[in-house]
């Protein structure tokens, strides 16, 4: 019994602390619902009256208005990094975006604020150079297109020697971006492949050839028929015969046989207008009988370049070159070496 009466004391109590705490947190609730209805009207009047805009800057300068900062950055970043060639987009100064609740009828200016920062960005681009013996030849766009140019090439000219690279380029200058359509560039490339080997086959050939103290007499001047050859007597002359004599029709012109220099360009007796050509090493070549000189003393001359015609002065009887080949001063026989 008693320790019933003790317990119906304590339930007595909290009943008490109940209807107490049932009473506050109820008057609590009340001035709640006061301040979230007044939140609420104030809102609202805000809302009436203003929106939530983002306000752009760039180093410090307002720029425009965007609606949804995110969307807005993701669409301009997608909408770059989709251009040709574009490797990386960076921003040269980041925008600042700043929330403000701007009055209702302000308009944003996307378009604008997004032609600001593109003015901002850095765009880095990229393609690929294809290079021939180390000469950087064509820039295409992509590693596809290089790959074709070069693999279509090589297999074309299977056996040369010739160094084919694809090098990948990077710039920031959109000007440096001059890359070809693909058949073009393949064209010129395989133009200049041609040349190249064009080149080193002549190259080979002058190897191939004997040579006179270090000189290479590449060049034949002129084509004809040999009408007298070298140490021939001959009753229009005191002596035997010096050169090679090969007729063709007045105004052939004449090429040198080497490099070198000229070191006489004149009428001289019976050689009538001759040239002297000094190919160093003690080799010289002489030109004889000729109608017009195209050089004269001193005139640097490289193998092939046209150096006069061929005529009929001094003691001749008719249209012919005189060729000499000299050792050191002295005649040899030009046949050793050229129309052989
Ligand atoms: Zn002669």
């Amino acid at each position: 019994m008693v320790a019933l009466k003790k317990l119906n004391k304590k339930g007595a109590w909290i009943y008490i602390l109940n209807k107490k705490l049932k009473y506050y947190t109820k008057e609590i609730f009340k001035y709640f619902n006061i301040a979230i209805i007044g939140l609420g009207f104030i809102t609202a009047i805000i809302l009436i009256k203003y929106k939530p805009i983002y306000e752009v800057s760039i180093s410090g300068e307002e720029v425009g208005y965007v609606q949804n900062k995110e969307a807005f950055v993701e669409n301009l970043k997608q909408e770059v990094e989709q251009g040709k060639n574009v490797d990386t987009v960076d921003l040269e100064e980041k925008p600042e975006y700043e929330l403000k609740f701007v009055d209702r009828n302000l308009e944003t200016n996307e378009e604008e604020v997004a032609s600001k920062i593109e003015e901002n960005l850095v765009i880095t681009y990229k393609y690929y150079e294809i290079a021939l013996n180390d000469e950087e030849l064509q820039k295409v766009d992509t590693i596809d297109e290089a790959e074709e140019v070069v693999n279509e090439i090589k297999e074309e000219i299977p056996d040369k020697d010739l160094d084919l690279t694809i090098l990948e380029k990077f710039t920031q200058n959109e000007e440096e971006l001059t890359t070809e359509d693909v058949e073009v560039a393949k064209a010129d490339i395989q133009t200049k492949v041609t040349e190249i080997i064009e080149k080193q086959e002549e190259q080979e050939r002058i190897d191939a050839l004997p040579d006179i103290n270090g000189i290479k007499l590449a060049v034949t001047p002129i084509s004809g028929k040999i009408t007298s050859r070298y140490g021939v007597s001959s009753s229009i002359r005191s002596s035997r015969h010096t050169g090679l004599d090969i007729s063709a029709k007045k105004g052939t012109p004449i090429k040198v046989v080497a490099d070198g220099t000229v070191t006489f360009a004149k009428y001289n007796g019976s050689y009538g207008n001759l040239v002297k050509v000094d190919h160093g090493n003690g080799v010289e070549t002489w030109y004889a009988h000729t109608n017009k000189m195209y050089v004269k003393a001193g005139t640097e001359v490289k193998a092939g370049d046209v150096i006069a015609e061929v005529g009929s002065t001094g003691n001749s009887t008719g249209p012919h070159l005189h060729l000499e080949i000299r050792v050191n001063g002295k005649h040899i026989n030009p046949q050793l070496y050229l129309y052989k």
